[in-house]
């Protein structure tokens, strides 16, 4: 192990936003720092906007400018954390979507591998509000095996078969059967 990668370690958070190819502007940081330090809760824009402002209400004059966040800004922030699965996203009883970090039982999932282009993507942002209900599952299964002794558990979902782009150049291809 390089000594030299434990003198000067990563901010995680920006680690976080390089590694799925995001900007790490002081909003990202903003955003995702803290979702990451609320992990069990989650907002809707309004109220993650609110906190955001609060927090840096409450770290006084000075604390810094990312406290302004406008809401176009956060929509947009918010949008692309959940594209890159940083985030999860459901829609509540109200049909209000809801955001928190992803939870680490789910990092790595759910996700699809396609058999014709063998393209590999995420598909929280498919799956949109059903996510949770995968991630409640496998929360479900990871609670059962450890109760049986179970250690070190970790949990990968991939979903395959041929994306919706390989299935549309599929039927719109010649052949015997015309699609509808
Ligand atoms: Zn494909």
């Amino acid at each position: 192990m390089p000594a030299v990668a434990r003198l000067n370690p990563p901010d995680p958070i920006d680690a976080l936003l390089s590694a799925h190819g995001l900007r790490r502007t002081g909003a990202a940081r903003l955003v995702l720092g803290w979702l990451l330090a609320h992990p069990d809760t989650s907002y809707t824009h309004a109220q993650l906007q609110a906190a955001l402002q609060e927090s840096s209400a409450a770290d006084g004059p000075g604390a810094g400018e990312g406290g302004t966040l406008d809401r176009v800004t956060l929509y947009r922030l918010i949008d692309r954390l959940t594209q890159v699965s940083l985030l999860l996203c459901r829609v509540d009883a109200n049909r209000v979507r809801r955001y928190q970090a992803m939870p680490a039982s789910v990092q790595a999932m759910p996700h699809f591998e396609c058999q014709s282009c063998h393209r590999d993507s995420p598909l929280a942002g498919a799956l949109q509000g059903n996510a949770f209900d995968l991630e409640v599952a496998a929360q479900n299964a990871l609670l059962a095996l450890q109760a049986l002794g179970y250690q070190g558990l970790s949990l990968d979902l991939a979903v395959r078969g041929v994306c919706a782009d390989c299935a549309t150049a599929a039927s719109m291809a010649p052949g015997p059967e015309l699609g509808l």
